[in-house]
């Protein structure tokens, strides 16, 4: 028995904000409950936790990504001038 044809979990908002906006709700809302890619262990059970965090449930790692839907980082394929480790120095404070 299905209660709602096709608004899905936008069933709550009834008849209001309009369709295209529920559609859209609808399919970020979709994505969001849907396990995505480890970074880690790349395996299927990277879960939403909360806004914009994630956590594995195989290997526990807890990264952060976008607040509603994990997009994953793009590969690291340069390395800028100044790493992480050595960061530019930054000119004192005289303004
Ligand atoms: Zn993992």
């Amino acid at each position: 028995m299905r209660r709602t044809k096709k608004v899905g979990s936008t069933g709550w908002m009834g008849p209001r904000y309009g369709i295209r906006i529920r559609r859209r709700v609808l399919e970020i809302d979709r994505a969001q409950h849907k396990a995505s890619t480890c970074p880690k262990c790349s395996t299927v059970t990277l879960w939403r936790v909360a806004s914009g965090i994630y956590e594995c449930q195989r290997c526990g790692v807890r990264v952060s990504s976008g607040a509603y839907v994990y997009v994953p980082p793009p590969p690291i394929t340069r390395q800028e001038r100044g790493s992480v480790e050595n960061p530019p120095a930054k000119p004192a404070g005289k303004r």
